[in-house]
């Protein structure tokens, strides 16, 4: 018996949603709040009649503490579940706090504008202190972790594949197949095909921000910085088969130097094809990534905005993906006084996805994850109190719900390495 707030309504959340109305025995009420709300009512009309979870929509801007308080004040919820922008990260974790509710998200903190001042002198100092540059990283949210404590409260961060299950993955590798662990390599492939010559698969201005920022891994504790999409590997994916793969800077990577210490070397890899990675320099080049406001016939218009403006919404991708993702990391470490290397995965379908849930495999294998840790926490599987990241928490509950839930796990004990 429980009562939710999901705040957001896009490409994640809709599949969040729908897997929680599957699990209604836990999920008993559920308000679905959006800066959007005709998107909410759509969702709840499309879900009338398939679940025994109530569910009921608001109006919401997330950007707002004082609306969010006021929303959390009037539905009482037993957990908030942030799965609109990583924008609205520390305003839904300050209105959770203020209300005394327990919170949750898929991705972590960064700003909208990246040009504002106040953030822009942190974020330097950051980059010089730390070794890396990209626009998000967990100080923010870690910078909470006191106030969670003390008022009794758990926020799980980056609850989604990647981050959240790959870290599950990594606790779970440490848990029962290793004594210390030496490196890991986090390996994202999605073998699906659109049709568009070029098209994001999660929110566009968040994803392309991601992939044009600079690369980085760890490496004896310490960040390596290499420019953007520098270091290329090929891999033969199950399933997949042979893929273009390109080192990322990516968040979990924090987190995991953190608290699996003893990893002397963290990487992490996202496939690309040569049309997404030619569209994304020329939109580069030319301007069309920036955050910054430009003039244009007597309006400000931000160009990345006005970019995702342009592009296909991913929500719109479902019906037109065919093929598989592929997403797993990969240990090398010692069991048992033993070289020992192990592979753990799991393989997504688009096109099984969409007729499941009318998403594709992105959306899916991040909304998923987002359902099976909300379900940790309401089913008190998961009570530790304070900020916390997916590795933190026992994994096996969490993989035998996704195993359940549509995100079956895979193994190999012998699998290729990554050079
Ligand atoms: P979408 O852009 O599809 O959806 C975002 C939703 O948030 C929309 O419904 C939007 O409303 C709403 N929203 C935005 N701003 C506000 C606001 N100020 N107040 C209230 N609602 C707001 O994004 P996705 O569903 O693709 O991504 C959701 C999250 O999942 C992102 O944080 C993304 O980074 C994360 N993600 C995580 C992954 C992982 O593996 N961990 C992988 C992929 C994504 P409106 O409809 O009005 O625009």
């Amino acid at each position: 018996m429980s009562r939710v707030l999901v705040i957001g309504c896009g490409g994640v959340a809709n599949v969040a949603i729908r897997k929680c109305c599957q699990a209604d025995d836990v999920f008993t009420e559920l308000c679905i709040a959006s800066r959007t709300k005709s998107k909410c009512d759509a969702l709840a009309e499309a879900l009338k009649g398939k679940t025994k979870t109530v569910v009921t929509t608001a109006q919401v801007n997330a950007d707002s503490v004082d609306e969010l308080v006021s929303l959390i004040n009037s539905y009482k919820p037993d957990l908030v579940m942030n799965i609109a922008l990583p924008y609205q990260d520390l305003t839904i974790m300050d209105a959770c706090l203020i209300c005394g509710v327990n919170y949750m998200d898929t991705a972590n903190y960064e700003p909208e504008d990246t040009d504002d001042p106040e953030w822009r002198a942190i974020y330097e100092k950051r980059c010089k202190e730390k070794g890396f540059s990209a626009y998000f990283d967990y100080s923010w949210q870690w910078a909470y972790k006191e106030k969670f404590e003390q008022a009794g409260l758990t926020a799980l961060l980056g609850c989604g594949f990647d981050p959240g299950v790959t870290q599950a993955y990594c606790a779970y590798a440490k848990k029962h197949e290793f004594d210390t662990i030496d490196t890991i390599d986090i390996l994202d492939c999605n073998g699906g095909d659109h049709g568009y010559a070029f098209a994001t698969n999660f929110n566009p201005e968040v994803n392309l921000r991601e992939v044009s920022a600079p690369g980085s891994y760890i490496e004896n504790g310490k960040w390596v910085e290499i420019p953007a999409m520098s270091i290329k590997r090929e891999y033969d994916f199950d399933c997949v088969g042979q893929k273009d793969m390109y080192l990322l800077h990516h968040e979990e990577l924090e987190s995991l130097a953190v608290n699996i210490p003893e990893v002397k070397r963290l990487r992490f890899f996202m496939t690309f094809g040569q049309s997404y990675l030619t569209h994304m320099k020329c939109l580069e080049n030319v301007g069309m990534l920036s955050t910054t406001p430009v003039e244009f016939e007597g309006h400000e218009i931000v160009p990345i905005k006005f970019l995702k403006a342009l592009l296909p919404d991913p929500a719109s991708l479902g019906p037109r993906t065919h093929g598989k993702t592929n997403i797993g990391c990969i240990f090398t470490g010692k069991k048992d006084g033993q070289d020992k290397t192990y592979y753990i995965y799991n393989v997504c379908d688009h096109q099984e996805c969409y007729k499941e849930v009318e998403s594709q495999a992105i959306s899916y294998t991040t909304g998923v994850p987002a359902m099976c840790g909300a379900m940790m926490l309401l089913t008190g599987k998961w009570t530790e109190k304070g900020v916390h990241t997916v590795e933190e928490f026992d994994p096996d509950p969490f993989l035998d719900a996704l195993d359940k839930y549509g995100l079956p796990r895979s193994e190999n004990f012998d699998p290729v390495l990554v050079e």
